[in-house]
C-alpha cells in the first residue's frame, strides 16, 4: 500500500462505511433541493458526500463490477451494480448532478442520444399504440420513429409544431405519447411548449421533449410540464466534442422503467465516459451563457450584412417564436441558421474562406462549426422537398462557440464580402 493512501477495503468484522459505497441509485431529491441556481448545481450537486478519500474531482471508478456490500446477505439484483446496469459510482454521481440541472427526480445516462431516444420510445409505446411527433425532428429521431418503430407495432403521425390546431387535428385513439424537440435543426423554430404539454397532459398522453437544443441553463422543460426530457448530451451538456452520450431525465419511475429497458438493450456509457460527461457539464452555465451571447451579437451582425438575404435566430425579433423564445428561455442559444445572397456557390464560397469556424457536423462545443444542412443533414431528401421545409440549398447551419464575438463577426464578414 502506497503511504497516505488508506485501503477502502473494509475488515470483515466491520460494517462497509457508506463513503466507499456509492448509492447504487443515486438520491437526486436530496441534491436537487440543496442548490438553488444552475451554477452551482452544475459545480455541486451530485458529488458524493463526504468526498471519497477526500478527492475534490470525482474519481474514475473502471470497474466492471463491484463487490456485494454483505457477502453474507445478498439480495439479488437490487445490490448488483455492474456497468450495463447503469448504477457505478461514476453513472450515479453524474446522473445526480443531471437530474438536479434539469430539476427532476432521476435521470439515466446512455451510449449516445440516439439510445436515450430509442430506448425511451421502447419502453413508453407498446405494439398498437401510435406517437404523435413535431414534423422537422433530428434526422437520426426522424429515421427510428419512421423506420424501425413500425416494425414494433407502432405507428407515428406528424403535427406541425408551428400550428397547436394541428396538433389536436393529428390526435387519434391509440395516440398515446407527443414528441418535441426545444429549438429545431436548422430552422431554429420554437413551438408553443406549454401549450403542447398542456394538451398532452389534458389527453392522458406523455410529453417527451429533445432538450438538447437549450441545454437546461435556457429551458428545464420539466417546470412546463413536460414528462420526459431526453438529451444528445454529446452537445451542449458535454460541450467539449470529446465524446458521444446522451440522457433521459423525469420522474423516478419513467427513468427506472427506461433503466430497465436500457439494461437489457445494453447502451450503457463506461464509467470514463461518464466521468468526461461530469467534467464537462461542470462549466455548462458558462459556456451556453457565452454561446447565448456571442450567437446574438452574431446574429445581429449578419442580419446587417449587405451580402446576407436572411438570418434565422430565435434571439432577433424578426424570427417567429422570439416573443414564444422570449418568454421561455434564459438565453437564446447558439445555433443560428443564415442564408447569403448568391446561392449554393455563395456559401460554399464563404465557408472555404472561414478562418476560426470548422466545418464539421455536430454542435454544442466550445469551437464554432458551420454546416450546410442541404449537403448534410438534410442531403438525402428531394431538394423540392426541403425547400418546402424551408430549408435552402445555400442555407448555412452555425453552432456558436466560445471564441471572442468580435473576432467572429469580423471572420464571417470577411468571409461573406468575397
Ligand atoms: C445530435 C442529436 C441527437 C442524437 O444524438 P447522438 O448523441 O449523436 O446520438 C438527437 N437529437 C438532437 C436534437 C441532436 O442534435
Amino acid at each position: 500500500m502506497l503511504p497516505g493512501f488508506t485501503s477502502t477495503r473494509p475488515t470483515r468484522a466491520e460494517p462497509r462505511r457508506e463513503l466507499t459505497r456509492a448509492p447504487a441509485r443515486p438520491t437526486n431529491a436530496r441534491m436537487a433541493k440543496s442548490f438553488r441556481r444552475i451554477e452551482t448545481q452544475a459545480i455541486h450537486a451530485g458529488e458524493p458526500e463526504p468526498r471519497i478519500h477526500g478527492a475534490v474531482a470525482m474519481p474514475i471508478f473502471q470497474s466492471a463490477t463491484f463487490e456485494y456490500a454483505d457477502a453474507g446477505n445478498v439480495r439479488g439484483h437490487d445490490d448488483l451494480r455492474y456497468i450495463r446496469l447503469n448504477n457505478t459510482p461514476n453513472h450515479a454521481a453524474v446522473q445526480a448532478k443531471l437530474a438536479a440541472l434539469e430539476g427532476a427526480e432521476a435521470a439515466l445516462v446512455t451510449a449516445s442520444g440516439m439510445a436515450a431516444i430509442t430506448t425511451t420510445l421502447l419502453t413508453l409505446l407498446r405494439p398498437g399504440d401510435r406517437l404523435l411527433a413535431q414534423r422537422g425532428l433530428y434526422g437520426g429521431t426522424h429515421g427510428f420513429v419512421t423506420g424501425e418503430l413500425a416494425s414494433f407495432g407502432v405507428e407515428v403521425d406528424f403535427f406541425d409544431g408551428g400550428d397547436i390546431a394541428s396538433l389536436a387535428a393529428a390526435v387519434r385513439p391509440k395516440t398515446r405519447a407527443v414528441y418535441v424537440e426545444t429549438i429545431t435543426n436548422p430552422l431554429v423554430e420554437v413551438a408553443d411548449l406549454p401549450a403542447i404539454a398542456a394538451f398532452a397532459r389534458e389527453h392522458g398522453l406523455t410529453s417527451i421533449i429533445d432538450n438538447t437544443f437549450a441545454s437546461p441553463f435556457n429551458f428545464r422543460p420539466l417546470a412546463h410540464g413536460f414528462d420526459v426530457v431526453l438529451h444528445s448530451a454529446t452537445k451542449y451538456l458535454n460541450g467539449h466534442s470529446d465524446l458521444v452520450a446522451g440522457a433521459v431525465v423525469g420522474a423516478r419511475d419513467t427513468v427506472d422503467a427506461v433503466t430497465r429497458t436500457l439494461n437489457h438493450l445494453g447502451g450503457c456509457l463506461n464509467p470514463e465516459t461518464c466521468a468526461l460527461l461530469h467534467r464537462g457539464m461542470k462549466t455548462l452555465a458558462l459556456r451556453v451563457a457565452a454561446q447565448n451571447a456571442n450567437a446574438l451579437a452574431l446574429a445581429l451582425a449578419l442580419s446587417k450584412s449587405p451580402a446576407v438575404e436572411r438570418v434565422l435566430y430565435p434571439g432577433l425579433a424578426s424570427h417567429a417564436g422570439h416573443a414564444r423564445a422570449k418568454e421561455l428561455f434564459r438565453g437564446f442559444g447558439g445555433m443560428l441558421s443564415f442564408e447569403p445572397k448568391g446561392g449554393l456557390p455563395a456559401a460554399e464560397a464563404a465557408l472555404r474562406r472561414l478562418r476560426i469556424p470548422l466545418v464539421a457536423p455536430s454542435l454544442g462545443g466550445v469551437e464554432t462549426l458551420v454546416i450546410l444542412p442541404s449537403k448534410s443533414s438534410h442531403a438525402g431528401l428531394a431538394p423540392d422537398e426541403r425547400r418546402a421545409m424551408g430549408i435552402g440549398d445555400a442555407l448555412v447551419r452555425v453552432s456558436v462557440g466560445i471564441e471572442a464575438a468580435e473576432e467572429l463577426i469580423e471572420d464571417f464578414e470577411q468571409a461573406l464580402a468575397g
